[in-house]
């Protein structure tokens, strides 16, 4: 069987995908073939016997930078070994991950991502592969390892049969079904220090139960996330507001993919 989706890693640091890759959905995914992960060590493409990757900045500078002469070479064998992935590298300075973009590389068939260390890339690495860049986040991690196991996390979940049930994913947060926050969800015990579950989803009335879940979908983004919400109609602020009746999903327009991380 081939997998749907493969996603080749370039790293210093494979042991850190260990625990990460043999637990829970991402194992059984692996174990039945539905999704590939190959971990290539980029050290093994240093040919000095230290196994140099990175040098000193031209110029002075703290830290230390990723080889030119040792990425791209290992990037391009790997690439050459089968019809060339998707090639994301893995920078502060590059496109927002967002659930959108995730669902376009749920589309890939392979996918080569280079995680960066220590101050990061000689930018000649950027210029030559000319690679997507992208970022998890405006903050700064060690390497681009987090980043990887973000991408392989969140793609591998929209990729048909991995989850047990199909409709979970297409009504997360951010995802297909709303584009906004999920709704609050309960499970037993129905009373616990005081706190009940709403009367409403107990009542078996399944009309009712969803109108509850797209109000309290639409409340907890208005009150959480409201740069999700770009526009809402004149009536919503009003008294008459739908948002306090029965949201009306057709009168809201969701900032489309951003680009920038906020
Ligand atoms: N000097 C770099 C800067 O200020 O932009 C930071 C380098 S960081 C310590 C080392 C590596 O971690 C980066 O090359 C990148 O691969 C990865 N990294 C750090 N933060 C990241 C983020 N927010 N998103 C994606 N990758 C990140």
């Amino acid at each position: 069987m081939t997998s749907a989706i493969c996603f080749d890693v370039l790293t210093l640091f494979p042991g850190i995908f260990e625990g990460f890759l043999s637990e829970s959905v991402l194992k059984a995914a692996l174990t039945t073939q539905k999704i590939e992960v190959r971990l290539h060590n980029m050290r093994d493409w240093a040919e000095d016997k230290h196994a140099t990757m990175d040098d000193r900045p031209f110029g002075g500078g703290p830290g230390m930078l990723l080889k030119v002469d040792r990425v791209v070479p290992c990037v391009e064998e790997i690439q050459r070994r089968q019809k060339p992935g998707r090639l994301l590298m893995f920078t502060p300075q590059g496109r927002c991950f967002n659930q959108m973009f995730a669902e376009e590389l749920a589309t890939e068939q392979r996918i080569v991502m280079l995680c960066g260390r220590y101050e990061g890339f000689d930018e000649r690495v950027a210029e030559i592969l000319k690679p997507e860049e992208v970022s998890i986040g405006d903050y700064i991690l060690n390497g681009g390892e987090v980043a990887a196991m973000a991408v392989i996390e969140t793609v591998m979940r929209l990729v048909p049969g991995i989850l047990g049930d199909e409709d979970s994913n297409r009504f997360d947060s951010f995802s297909t079904g709303n584009r906004i926050l999920d709704c609050a969800h309960y499970t037993r015990p129905r009373e616990y220090r005081g706190f009940s579950v709403p009367e409403i989803l107990l009542s078996g009335n399944h009309a009712e139960i969803a109108r509850w879940r797209k109000n309290n979908s639409l409340q907890q983004t208005k009150e959480k996330r409201p740069d999700l919400l770009a526009a809402v109609s004149e009536n919503s602020h009003s008294e008459n507001s739908p948002l306090k009746t029965e949201p009306k999903f057709s009168q809201i327009s969701i900032i489309k993919n951003q680009n920038q991380c906020k």
